[in-house]
């Protein structure tokens, strides 16, 4: 299994050690072909609208959309949560809307320094360490979306099917639950892709 990780900006080589340290082949997002071998895509934190700016520029945006309808597994950590949302406020801004949720950006961790914390989460018995970087509040999510963790009450790390998003930066802790459940998505779909080859 090959994971693609959006590097144009951000925090993707953080993304990229965890994965690594989990035995897992990963290759640098920056053009659509780049997607082709992948059976998921990681958006890192960073600056949404720099990130959105360079999808939209290098024709990654309509490719994105794409491997999202081909069922293949999408985790947003932060900025790469606020490009799935639908709806992107404080300020308000276009995102690739693959994920029904309202999101605030500049919403926890406003502080130069980040904020870590945990909260409880239905991935593990123990609480789930967060570290949030000026991450964004999960203001409204849509039916059938799945709150995996949460945070001072809101929803912090979310599942809709093959798609999962993050507020918090799993990839800054030593913790790989949250990646291991994205990896899971992912290998749904290969063996999908297995049986119906
Ligand atoms: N608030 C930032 C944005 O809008 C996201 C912060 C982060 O990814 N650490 O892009």
């Amino acid at each position: 299994m090959k994971i693609g990780i959006l590097a144009v900006q951000g925090d993707f080589a953080a993304h990229a050690a965890m994965l690594a340290g989990m035995g897992i082949e990963t290759v640098e997002v920056r053009t659509p072909a780049d997607l082709e071998s992948c059976e998921g895509l990681i958006l890192p934190g960073g600056e949404s609208t720099t990130q959105l700016q360079f999808l939209q520029e290098e024709g990654l945006y309509e490719a994105i959309k794409k491997f999202a309808t081909e069922d293949r597994a999408i985790f947003g950590t932060c900025a790469g949560a606020i490009l799935l949302a639908t709806e992107v406020k404080n300020p308000q801004q276009e995102s690739l809307g693959l994920l029904d949720m309202t999101v605030l950006r500049n919403g926890y961790g406003r502080q130069v320094h980040s904020d870590v914390v945990s909260g409880p989460s239905t991935l593990k018995s123990e609480p789930m360490e967060m570290v949030f970087i000026r991450g964004p509040i999960f203001e409204r999510i849509g039916p059938g979306i799945e709150v995996l963790a949460e945070y001072a009450g809101k929803p912090a790390l979310v599942q809709k099917e093959h798609i999962l998003a993050a507020a918090f930066h799993p990839e800054l802790t030593n913790d790989t639950t949250v990646h291991q459940r994205f990896l899971e998505l992912a290998g749904e779909n290969s063996n999908r892709s297995a049986l119906t080859r």
